[in-house]
């Protein structure tokens, strides 16, 4: 049974009293080795797939310590801006823990996927004019001005707790920590999530140095690469379509004292890495989770790539936003329903 990340790493985590712990079995997500990639990238490369989490992205990692803790703290409802996986998130662990769950989400941005999972679940949904930074600005807002209501943003400090067990796994399953982590970076709490987790298990006196963290923006949403925030970001990866990252000193922190950097991938990029992973590995993940191998790619291509073993985290399920794929290919037009009609198909891709 996967008895999720509060009850698996109790010790590491904000205390949760037994009848408020809110899980729904996530964490204890695959990590999976990648041949083909491998050798595209000269290093040995892992891909951690949290779009096998419950509702298909790491978010529920912390999740389940946020809405935990709200319910303990007697909260009666959560609210939280998204570009769709928290609020996909937030929807499901308000259903399980039995409290309402307000969204606030900038209008028509949202992938339809994670739309379509906050509907499933009930949550009240606000789709704002304006972009994620003004919801977050908003939801603050509302949080600050109810008792009764939790903000489950990563600004949250318990989100950044739950998130960072991302790293205790990885570490478990190698055997030590790796010599790099790939990951995307939106708002920058996952950046310092991770980061938190490999420093912790450093101290804790495990074997192995902490790994350099390489986080990668989507050029028209590169706010830290920039060095100021972004009016109007833009990206196909809408996962980090952010312009003002709340967590943005435990980015450049986690950067500056891994060794590592944070640097920006194009849109082709990202869809190509996109692309190769679905196409050479098998695994599919949503645009935004591609930015960390699409910045392995190009950090190998000009020859600075990291060395040795290197994790890239697949932050989001490619279910999640299947226009993304659905704009470039199309589902052929039917046949007649005979032999010779379908089989002409098969010679045409075996010849
Ligand atoms: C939230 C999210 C990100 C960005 O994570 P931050 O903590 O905001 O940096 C990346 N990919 C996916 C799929 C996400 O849902």
């Amino acid at each position: 049974m996967r008895q999720g990340v509060i009850r698996r790493f109790r010790g590491w985590l904000p205390e949760v009293p037994d009848h408020a712990v809110t899980t729904i079995g996530e964490g204890d997500t695959p990590l999976i080795e990648a041949p083909t990639l491998s050798e595209r990238i000269g290093a040995k490369l892992f891909l951690k797939f949290e779009g096998m989490n419950p509702t298909a992205s790491f978010k529920d990692r912390g999740m389940t310590v946020a809405m935990s803790r709200a319910v303990a703290s007697g909260s009666r409802a959560c609210v939280c801006a998204s570009t769709g996986n928290t609020a996909a998130s937030a929807a499901a662990y308000a259903a399980r823990a039995g409290i309402k769950c307000f969204v606030v989400v900038p209008a028509g941005k949202i992938a339809l996927g994670k739309a379509v999972q906050v509907l499933a679940h009930g949550a009240e949904i606000v789709q704002i004019e304006g972009n994620f930074d003004a919801a977050l600005r908003i939801s603050q807002q509302i949080a600050g001005d109810r008792g009764d209501v939790t903000l489950v943003n990563s600004v949250n400090p318990d989100r950044i707790q739950g998130q960072k067990t991302g790293a205790f796994e990885v570490c478990e399953v190698l055997g030590s920590p790796p010599d790099a982590l790939a990951l995307p970076v939106g708002n920058a709490g996952n950046i310092t999530s991770y980061w938190k987790g490999f420093s912790e298990w450093r101290d804790a006196g495990y074997s192995g140095l902490a790994p350099r963290m390489l986080g990668f923006q989507a050029e028209g949403a590169s706010p830290l690469v920039a060095g100021h925030d972004f009016e109007n970001p833009e990206t196909v990866a809408s996962a980090i379509r952010i312009g003002a990252p709340a967590s943005k000193e435990g980015a450049l922190a986690a950067a500056r004292e891994s060794g590592g950097a944070i640097e920006s991938v194009t849109d082709d990029e990202i869809l190509a890495a996109q692309g190769l992973l679905a196409r050479e590995e098998g695994v599919f993940c949503e645009p935004a989770s591609a930015a960390g191998l699409a910045g392995l790619l190009k950090l190998a291509g000009e020859g600075r790539g990291p060395e040795g073993t290197v994790v890239s985290v697949l932050t989001g399920h490619g279910l999640k936003d299947p226009d993304v794929i659905l704009d470039r290919v199309e589902l052929p037009e039917p046949v007649a329903a005979t032999f010779e009609a379908v089989a002409g198909r098969m010679e045409r891709l075996v010849p």
